[in-house]
């Protein structure tokens, strides 16, 4: 399923190393460097999938969350980026954000 390390460094360069979809730069640490996969917007069954325009930068959060079902049966890159921003799954994370965020201010002013 993994494309070639030539196809990978390729889209990453053309890509700008940011993901497509959240924007997120993937060069501002080695941890989200390391976090960097190439989506393929096509099914398994299309031979050219690995073929570059077919092939986006993402960063490994966005690229789990399109593992989905219901995004399988997107094949553009439009339909896929709408459905990540629609996704019940992104309002959950933020709102889980804001409650960690919370809970180490109230930690860090306990100890202050
Ligand atoms: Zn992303």
């Amino acid at each position: 399923m993994a494309v070639s390390d030539r196809t990978w460094h390729e889209v990453f360069d053309r890509d700008n190393g940011c993901c497509r979809y959240c924007g997120e730069d993937l060069l501002l640490s080695i941890s989200r460097y390391r976090s960097a996969e190439v989506d393929h917007l096509l099914p398994v069954e299309h031979s050219d999938r690995d073929a570059v325009e077919h092939l986006v930068l993402s960063c490994g959060p966005c690229n789990k969350s399109l593992n989905s079902v219901r995004a399988r049966r997107l094949t553009t890159f439009d339909s896929r980026k709408s459905f990540l921003q629609s996704s019940v799954h992104q309002v959950g994370y933020l709102r889980k954000y804001q409650e960690h965020l919370e809970k180490r201010i109230a930690r860090n002013l306990g100890e202050g």
